[in-house]
């Protein structure tokens, strides 16, 4: 527990009024004018705004296995400087987070690199080969106590195997996060299917791949009484899907990327592979029904899926190239865009998506709390002002893989608080 004192002068805690805030051992200790300087640590936050430390879902840290993309160290630095305090990381690694000796090697690493809590994913099936439940009771058990599991990558494309994780699950409050694509209709996808693919002549991904999963997804979490997390949404339909499950009162949530708020599928024109992820960009009417759906709480949460990727596995020719997309240092910047630029969502309501939201849903006990005295003091000090082309060569994650390279975004995460402790300062590495 850190024994720093630190005054943070003038922040505006969810965009409100200005305010002081005080922290020490740890913990927020008091919020309010005319905190006393003394001799603490100052920090002068005139006009920047006050989150609580964002948590990410659905995070690649790549290790072990593929250190050339990205490491604990290297991931966890971009988190920090993307304003988070937690990410979970996704069980594709290599080998794969299948037992506990190796989710407990991923939380052991995070608690190493220290800039940021890393909370493992464990994988729901052996090897995510699809073919036998994983260790979950195992998992759940370990030093890494792991909640939330997900084959992601890969769906759970057997809906027998569904059943019987999300059965498993239910008996320790876990939830399964399904990266639903039905796996027959996507064989050799490249992008979305539509007008776009069919004038490049690139074979689609149609969104009901996507849509029939979630639905019979959520048919077994109601039929079974357990937790579904659907992650990386990214149709109109598969909206429609999950407003009506949570009609039903079934325990089912949902994730949406930063670039699926914003880019769609007809930067595929370029052939530039940077553009490449799965699920695919889609059109601009669903990521209308993406941000209306995240507004208004049906999508619970925005989950970056940063994935990282060498320069070899993105830098060839679309159909070879790797999917995906690094996005932790950008996350904040881009749903600052497309929501609060927008008037969809004000900052209070990033706060909730993007911390209280997926802390609840990681099952994180220590983080996603209120800016209020009493609670660790995880948090973002985030300059809204100003507007700035991003620099790939700047991140500090270790890929370069980013969609919004040159795109020019509002904001900067100036300061992240890691119970009391800054991991960033001044919008730099603060250790
Ligand atoms: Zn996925």
């Amino acid at each position: 527990m850190s024994v720093e004192t630190w005054l943070i002068r003038g922040a505006r805690p969810l965009g409100g009024d200005p305010a002081d805030i005080l922290v020490t051992g740890g913990m927020i200790a008091e919020i309010g004018p005319g905190a006393a300087a003394g001799q603490r640590n100052v920090i002068d936050a005139d006009g920047l705004i006050a989150l609580p430390g964002l948590v990410d879902l659905h995070t690649h840290l790549r290790e072990p296995g593929r250190e050339d993309a990205e490491t604990v160290a290297t991931g966890t630095a971009a988190a920090a400087l993307g304003g988070f305090t937690a990410v979970h990381a996704m069980a594709n690694t290599e080998p794969v987070a299948d037992t506990a000796g190796v989710v407990e090697q991923i939380w052991r690493l995070g608690r190493q690199a220290g800039r940021c809590d890393v909370q493992p994913v464990g994988a729901v099936t052996v090897g995510i080969a699809g073919r036998r439940l994983a260790e979950l009771g195992a998992m759940a058990d370990s030093a890494a106590r792991v909640r939330v599991f997900s084959d992601d990558g890969q769906c759970v494309s057997d809906a027998v195997l569904m059943r019987r994780a999300l059965e498993y699950v239910k008996a320790f409050g876990g939830v399964i996060a399904q990266h639903a694509q039905e796996p027959r209709l996507t064989e050799g996808a490249q992008m979305n299917e539509g007008e776009v693919s069919g004038m490049l002549g690139l074979a689609g991904w149609p969104a009901v791949a996507e849509e029939a999963v979630i639905a019979r997804d959520c048919l077994l979490a109601a039929h079974v009484g357990s937790a579904l997390h659907v992650c990386h949404v990214s149709t109109a339909g598969s909206v429609e899907i999950i407003r009506w499950a949570k009609s039903k009162g079934w325990q089912v949530t949902a994730e949406v990327t930063p670039h699926h708020l914003l880019l769609t599928d007809d930067l595929a024109a370029s052939y530039d592979p940077v553009f490449k992820v799965n699920p695919p960009l889609r059109t601009a009417a669903d990521i209308a029904a993406l941000r209306a759906a995240l507004a208004d709480g049906t999508i619970d949460c925005v989950a970056t899926d940063h994935a990282p990727h060498p320069l070899e596995d993105k830098e060839t020719e679309w159909a070879a190239a790797a999917f995906g997309m690094t996005g932790l240092e950008t996350a904040l910047r881009v749903v600052h865009e497309a929501m609060v630029g927008t008037g969809l969502l004000d900052w209070a309501g990033v706060a909730d998506r993007m911390s209280a939201r997926p802390a609840g849903i990681g099952r994180l006990t220590a983080h996603g709390h209120p800016l209020a005295p009493g609670w660790p003091a995880n948090l973002v000090l985030y300059d809204p002002a100003g507007r700035a082309a991003v620099d790939p060569a700047a991140l500090a994650s270790k890929s370069r893989n980013t969609p919004f390279a040159g795109m020019v975004l509002p904001g900067r995460v100036m300061a992240t608080f890691l119970r009391g402790s800054p991991t960033v300062l001044d919008g730099k590495l603060a250790r």
